[in-house]
């Protein structure tokens, strides 16, 4: 039997383009209420008027996630305005690769704080409504780097690891309220972050894909939508890879 739909508040990090981007599009056209954070005003702001124009509700928020006061003051301003933020999308995430030798400290923590603790800050800001209002989805975009690690990646795979640590942590600790909590694992999409590699690095990729191309933003924009549903309500813990068969 398909359960009604209601419309709810969401939340998206790293809004502005990419995936992120295309999840708060997807959710709006759903009719939620969305919230797009993104680092940089010209880029958050076009997309929630975007939104806004085509008869959606979008608001932007330029923050740098990986700051947790000023996470936390966004998060209690939102909280005055919309009173629960119901769906929280962790999407927000920058790379800063090198191999371990060469990796210097300063770019190890400045992707943790941003792609991993930012998850935390978010969800500790908004999530006491949710758990009163007894109905949340949080959904964390993690990555397959995340699963399977990669040469380079020390700090991407670290922190996109944690996330799915903090995924199941989050399940256990919320599930009484109603509340569930979920990663997805993209593998290669077609955004600026895989508009970075080079050809040889391109090629490379397709050779571990058994789809033999690059997902589009839309693919994984779809299981947001899906795991934000009320259709998913029984799923919590899990990981979801959505990655052409590369972590199989
Ligand atoms: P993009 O580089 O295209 O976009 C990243 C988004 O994150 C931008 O909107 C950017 O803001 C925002 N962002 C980055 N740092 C901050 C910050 N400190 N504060 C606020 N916002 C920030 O990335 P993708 O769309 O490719 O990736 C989205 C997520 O998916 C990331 O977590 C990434 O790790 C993950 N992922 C991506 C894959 C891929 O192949 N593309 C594969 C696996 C996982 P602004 O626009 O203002 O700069």
């Amino acid at each position: 039997m398909k359960l009604t739909h209601q419309p709810r508040i969401a939340l998206v990090t790293g809004a502005g383009r990419g995936i992120g981007k295309a999840i708060a599009e997807k959710l709006a056209a759903d009719g939620h209420t969305v919230l797009c954070v993104s680092k940089n005003p010209a880029s958050c702001g076009p997309v929630a008027d975007a939104i806004n124009a085509a008869g959606g509700k979008a608001k932007a928020y330029p923050v740098d996630v990986a700051d947790p006061v000023v996470v936390a003051q966004t998060c209690e301003a939102i909280l005055k305005e919309y009173e629960c933020v119901d769906i929280v999308v962790n999407n927000a995430g920058i790379t800063k690769d090198n191999l371990v030798i060469r990796m210097t400290e300063t770019d190890w923590n400045d992707v943790i704080s941003t792609n991993l603790s930012s998850a935390f800050y978010w969800v500790k800001g908004l999530v006491r409504p949710m758990t009163r209002k007894r109905w949340g989805r949080i959904i964390n975009i993690g990555s397959v780097v995340g699963c399977i690690g990669n040469p380079g990646q020390a700090n991407y795979a670290a922190a996109k690891a944690g996330m799915h640590g903090l995924t199941m942590s989050l399940a256990r600790e919320f599930a009484s309220r109603n509340i569930t909590a979920n990663t997805i694992a993209p593998g290669f999409i077609t955004t600026d972050m895989t508009d970075k590699l080079t050809e040889e690095q391109k090629a490379a990729a397709m050779k571990v894909v058994p789809l033999q191309r690059f997902g589009t933003t839309d693919e994984i924009a779809s299981m947001v939508d899906f795991l934000a549903s009320e259709n998913a309500g029984y799923i919590t813990g899990q990981v979801f890879s959505v990655d052409g068969g590369m972590a199989i």
